[in-house]
This record gives structure tokens, C-alpha cells and sequence, in this order.
């Protein structure tokens, strides 16, 4: 699942990409196409959007938002939200197509904006009004740019454990399961702490290694993911998916509670508490 960083390093790289770039031609690939893609201007994705210049992209939480001008539309947004598996990847025509490739965008510049979704759960939405799109105008504040005191004061309006008000996308946006660990292993919290239950220190050594983990994973993903805008690189990770490797800090075993799509990873020496839920 795409987080902060790494939608952080797409943006950068789709900035040099395709801002200023005209979409020439969009296609809707069934029979997940019109699943994924989400016109709520009603005027037909592929016709609002053809002749339309890309003028900006920008990221807010784990969103995507590209902003477009055509002749008859001035202010419309293609907002992408690529929840557990959606990608975009950028190709030139004729490369052979990703499996569940679902969106095409054909570029002026010869480029083509494609947008994958193994389990099309992701969403492209087409709008005029961002107030429309699901889950946009409830987010929080970017992590990297809150100040330690806004911090404070917005975390006391949440309850329960520490892992859940993170990833929620209110407190803060733009952290999911994955560097939700990475941030509590670095500031050395149970996941399954209580809000109410950290103290000052600790909320502040929250806040650092939420800074720290989420800078450094855009400065390494940066490294590693080069115009490849659909690969994940995480081997940098010290805890998420290292279940029964050693912990960085301590060489710990990683230890795993969950499954699946909720799988949390941490340390149990490093990240102490928390045996009983709630602790
Ligand atoms: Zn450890």
C-alpha cells in the first residue's frame, strides 16, 4: 500500500513528467475499468479529460491530485486515491500493459500515464468540487509540516491505541500500516499502547520519529524507485514485514500480531507493554 513517501517521490517525479502535458486520449480498460474510475462531473472520464493540460500534482495524505484546464473546463481534478494496491506507472506506448492495468492516459509528450489496481479497490476520481471526493476533506494535517504543539493538542482528542489513531488519516495524514511501525519502533512505543496512557516524553519522541522515519523514507525511496513510479522499494524497512528477523536496534526476533492486510510488526524489547491490550 502506497503511504506518504512513497506517493511523496511519485508526486516529484510526475511533476517533471507530465506537468504540462496535454492528455490526448484516455482509455477505460473493462472490465475493472469503471470500477476504479469515478466521474462525478458526469460528463464521461475519457471526454472531460481529452485536450485537457495537466497544470499541477500535488499530495495530500495517501492522495494524488492532479490539477487540469481544458477549453470548456477551467478548474477540474483528476484525485487518485490508490488505497491497497492501486499504481500509477508511467510507459511509452506498446510496452506490453501491467495485468489490471484499468486507466490509460496518452500524453503529449509521448508518455503514457497508466493506472493499475490489482485488487481495484484504489479509486480515480473525476471533479470539480474536492468537498465530493470520499475521505478527502476529512484528513489531518501533513505529519512533516504539524508543529510538536498542534501535535499535542490534536492527539488528545483521540482514544484508544496509539497504532489506530495513526493510521486513521485524521490526526495526521498520509501514514498506513507500514510506517505506522516503523514510527512506534522508532520511538520505541508498543503499537497497542493507549493514547491517554503516553506521557509527555513519550508523545514527543512520537512526534520526532514520525519527522525522522517519514524524511528518511522519502530520501530512500527517492534513491531506490528512479521513473519506476509503480515499484515499492521497502527492503529499507527495520520492522514492518521483518517478522522473526532481528531487530536493528537490539536483534530482538521482530515479533507479528495480525494477519494479512493488518499485519503489525515490532519489537519486543525495544518497544515494551502492551502484552495486555491496553496497557
Ligand atoms: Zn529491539
Amino acid at each position: 500500500m502506497p503511504e506518504l513517501p512513497e506517493l511523496e517521490v511519485v508526486k516529484e517525479v510526475l511533476q517533471r513528467r507530465v506537468v504540462g502535458t496535454r492528455v490526448q486520449a484516455c482509455e477505460v480498460l473493462p472490465p475493472g475499468g469503471a470500477l476504479v474510475a469515478r466521474d462525478l462531473t458526469h460528463r464521461g472520464l475519457a471526454e472531460a479529460v481529452t485536450g485537457a493540460e495537466i497544470q499541477s500534482v500535488e499530495r495530500r495524505g495517501k492522495f494524488l491530485l492532479f490539477s487540469l484546464q481544458s477549453p470548456s473546463d477551467s478548474s477540474l481534478f483528476l484525485v487518485v486515491n490508490p488505497k491497497l494496491t492501486g499504481r500509477l506507472q508511467l510507459a511509452v506506448p506498446g510496452q506490453k500493459r501491467l495485468a489490471r492495468t484499468h486507466v490509460v492516459f496518452s500524453l503529449s509528450s509521448g508518455a503514457e500515464l497508466r493506472y493499475v489496481d490489482q485488487t481495484r479497490m484504489g479509486q480515480l476520481y473525476l471533479t470539480r468540487d474536492l468537498a465530493l471526493v470520499p475521505d478527502y476533506t476529512s484528513l489531518g494535517p501533513e505529519p512533516c509540516s504539524i508543529s510538536l504543539d498542534e501535535f499535542r493538542v490534536r492527539l488528545k482528542g483521540y482514544y484508544g491505541e496509539i497504532k489506530g489513531i495513526l493510521t486513521r488519516g485524521e490526526l495526521v495524514a498520509g501514514i498506513g500500516n507500514a510506517y505506522a511501525d516503523e514510527i512506534l519502533w522508532a520511538a520505541r512505543i508498543h503499537p497497542y499502547r493507549k493514547r491517554n496512557r503516553l506521557t509527555g516524553d513519550e508523545i514527543e519522541h512520537l512526534y520526532q520519529a514520525m519527522q525522522s522515519t517519514l524524511q528518511d523514507a522519502i530520501a530512500k525511496v527517492r534513491a531506490e524507485m528512479g521513473e519506476e513510479i509503480h515499484r515499492e522499494p521497502r527492503d529499507f524497512l527495520a520492522v514492518h514485514m521483518k517478522s522473526g528477523q532481528p531487530c536493528p536496534r537490539c536483534g530482538t526476533p521482530i515479533s507479528l500480531i495480525g494477519a494479512n492486510q493488518r499485519v503489525t510488526n515490532f519489537c519486543r524489547t525495544c518497544q515494551p507493554g502492551g502484552l495486555i491490550r491496553g496497557m
